[in-house]
């Protein structure tokens, strides 16, 4: 089992509550279950007990394919997760979404340190150094894609381009910067899912983008 997660209890604080693609609630078993927000009915859904589960359930897609960004909008259906401690379904949501409720912790407390993209692409070191080589359209088209919601990633973007603070891609909507918006697009109240600095897997495609060009 893996060590207890320190969560701010803010991250689960009025039930039931939603956390990218999961609604958390409270179970008539007195504890709580976490599901999938597309499953509103628990009928005939593959129930499991123990928190740990949340991180075979977070690695495949409903088709079996890998999982690389775990705040990609394919988290798969079918399964509710019924645990007794709040305890328990803070670690649940820390398999699901690694590092998110610690963010949005410090986040809370305005104590978020965001880094631009360009200072994110400026540190690359060996092969990933050639991603700082990427067009300012190249990175706004880039961004645009693989950061969108609908396909991408439900995370709210909290960075900036450059230390100018550009804008991350002009064809992200406003909404997309903006940590009261449920990015699912349910329109529903939801905690967010915060970026604070441009990941790996943007990085890897900026220099995909780069050497394409080349
Ligand atoms: S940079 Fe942030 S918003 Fe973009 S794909 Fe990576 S985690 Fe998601």
């Amino acid at each position: 089992m893996a060590p207890p997660v320190e969560v701010p209890i803010a991250w689960l604080g009025v039930f039931p509550c939603c956390v990218g693609e999961i609604r958390i609630a409270r179970g008539t078993h007195g504890g709580f279950t976490l599901g999938h927000r597309d499953d509103t009915s628990h009928e005939g859904l593959e129930i499991h007990r123990d928190p740990e589960a949340a991180i075979e359930l977070a690695r495949y897609d409903n088709a079996g394919r890998y999982r690389p960004l775990k705040t990609a909008p394919n988290l798969r259906h079918g399964w509710l997760l019924m645990v007794d401690l709040v305890e328990q379904a803070q670690l649940a949501l820390e398999h699901f979404y690694p590092g998110r409720a610690a963010v949005y912790g410090v986040w809370s407390k305005r104590e978020l340190r965001t880094t631009a993209l360009r200072e994110t692409l400026a540190r690359q070191t060996g092969m990933y150094r050639v991603a700082a080589q990427i067009s300012e359209e190249e990175a706004d088209e880039l961004v645009g894609n693989f950061c969108r919601s609908g396909g991408g990633c439900l995370r709210t973007i909290l960075w900036k381009r450059d230390a100018a603070g550009t804008s991350p891609s002009t064809l992200l909507p406003d909404v997309k910067y903006d940590p009261k918006f449920d990015q699912t697009g349910r329109g529903e109240s939801a905690l967010p899912l915060l970026c604070q600095e441009p990941c790996n897997l943007l990085v890897a495609e900026a220099r995909k983008v780069v050497k394409a060009a080349k």
